[in-house]
């Protein structure tokens, strides 16, 4: 167990971080924050900030000798140089960044635990001579379909949607812009909602299995590849697939022998749960925790990588809803009507909480904070 007053590092400089830091301030932990950006808002509410790049090894070392236990909040943390942090626990493992990184080896890896996938396809457009091109990975999956970077995407990022619904002319390329780089094709999931399975899990003790707990698990709503909305209680057609996503999820934790929180997101489909992808770290859809579970997985991912027990995650309120505030102008999604005059008119509704993470710039696409509206039972 690591005592409060030792420091946990944290890579990443974020909201997430700024948000876990916060939940280990309040257990009597200092908080340093290794990031490549000087803005860091997450370094704000820590002890100590070290502004380095991912690369930088010597940076890493001095960062690490300050630290108990080093954990992450960006899941596209190089891992390679993190081999100079030495002894100093990291936790969950790397190798849960690793297999979460790459969306093919997240995608092979669930699918060896038996879980359902959408079809998916190598394709590697930077090696003209491959096997493995686009159509080929079209003929084999099938269209309509999303060309997606095997890594670096996010919030909707890197992805091309390719062919129309019912079409089945050949899909036409030109004009796409594709990069050069590792991809992959999945086929369209054809899905009545998202639902994300959040869990905690506590490290291994005296030869036992790690503690698992599960939040309920919310319906998820997008806009623009962006999460716009998280609420709970999710809709029956989505209650109905929680025990099998659960189940996988479950697999996934075990696996990884992971430590903290972890998320896995699925699409509710007629067959069944189809998982989309692992975020080996707290998760935006788990906003609500905060004020809506006896536990928010802040708390609990910091009691897990510590050593200590972990909280009940029931669900204390009769609902809950979270609304990303996202930065907007012309051509950002519909959720960036908030400004800032909107802030008392958030706030004059009592049940509301306001979560603003002090991001200086507002630009389109860019989380800038979050709404938490409880309804009392
Ligand atoms: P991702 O970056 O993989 O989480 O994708 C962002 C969003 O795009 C998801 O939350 C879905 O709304 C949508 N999406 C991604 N992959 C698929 C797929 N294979 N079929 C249908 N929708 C998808």
């Amino acid at each position: 167990m690591i005592p409060p007053g030792e420091t946990i590092g944290i890579l990443g400089g974020g909201q997430l971080g700024r948000m876990l830091a916060m939940a280990a301030a309040q257990l009597g932990y200092r908080c340093h924050i290794f990031a490549p950006e000087p803005d860091s808002i997450a370094a704000e509410v820590c002890a100590a900030f070290t502004c380095a790049a991912w690369e930088d090894t010597d940076a890493l070392a001095r960062f690490a000798s300050d630290c108990a236990v080093i954990t992450y909040e960006f899941e596209n943390v190089p891992v390679a140089p993190l081999a100079a942090l030495g002894a100093t626990p990291i936790l969950p493992h790397p190798r849960a960044l690793e297999t979460g990184q790459d969306r093919l080896t997240e995608k092979t890896f669930v699918t060896t635990l038996g879980g359902r996938t959408a079809p998916f396809a190598p394709v590697d457009l930077s090696n003209p001579e491959s096997p493995e091109d686009l159509a080929a990975a079209i003929a084999r999956v099938g269209a309509p379909g999303i060309l997606k970077t095997r890594r670096d995407g996010y919030d909707g990022k890197g992805q091309w949607r390719l062919g129309a619904s019912g079409d089945t002319s050949p899909v036409d390329l030109a004009g796409l812009d594709l990069p050069a780089k590792p991809l992959i094709y999945e086929g369209l999931v054809r899905f009545s909602a998202e639902f994300s399975v959040i869990l905690a899990r506590g490290a291994a003790k005296n030869g036992a299995n790690g503690d698992i707990r599960f939040w309920d698990s919310p319906l998820n709503e997008h806009e623009g590849g962006i999460l716009a909305r998280s609420s709970l209680p999710a809709p029956p057609e989505v209650l109905a697939q929680v025990a099998e996503a659960r189940t996988l999820a479950q697999k996934v934790a075990e696996a990884l022998d992971y430590v903290g929180v972890l998320t896995c997101e699925f699409f509710a489909t007629k067959d069944g749960p189809v998982f989309n992808e692992i975020a080996p770290r707290v998760h935006n859809s788990g906003h609500w925790t905060i004020e809506g579970a006896i536990t928010s997985q802040f708390e609990n991912h910091i009691r897990a990588i510590c050593g200590l027990p972990l909280g009940d995650t029931a669900l204390i309120v009769k609902g809950v809803e979270m609304r990303n505030i996202i930065g907007a102008d012309q051509t950002g999604p519909k959720t960036g009507k908030w400004a800032a005059e909107d802030w008392d008119k958030i706030l004059s509704d009592p049940a509301n909480h306001l979560h603003l993470y002090g991001k200086a710039a507002s630009r389109p696409g860019r989380k800038m904070g979050h709404v938490t509206r409880l309804t009392l039972g």
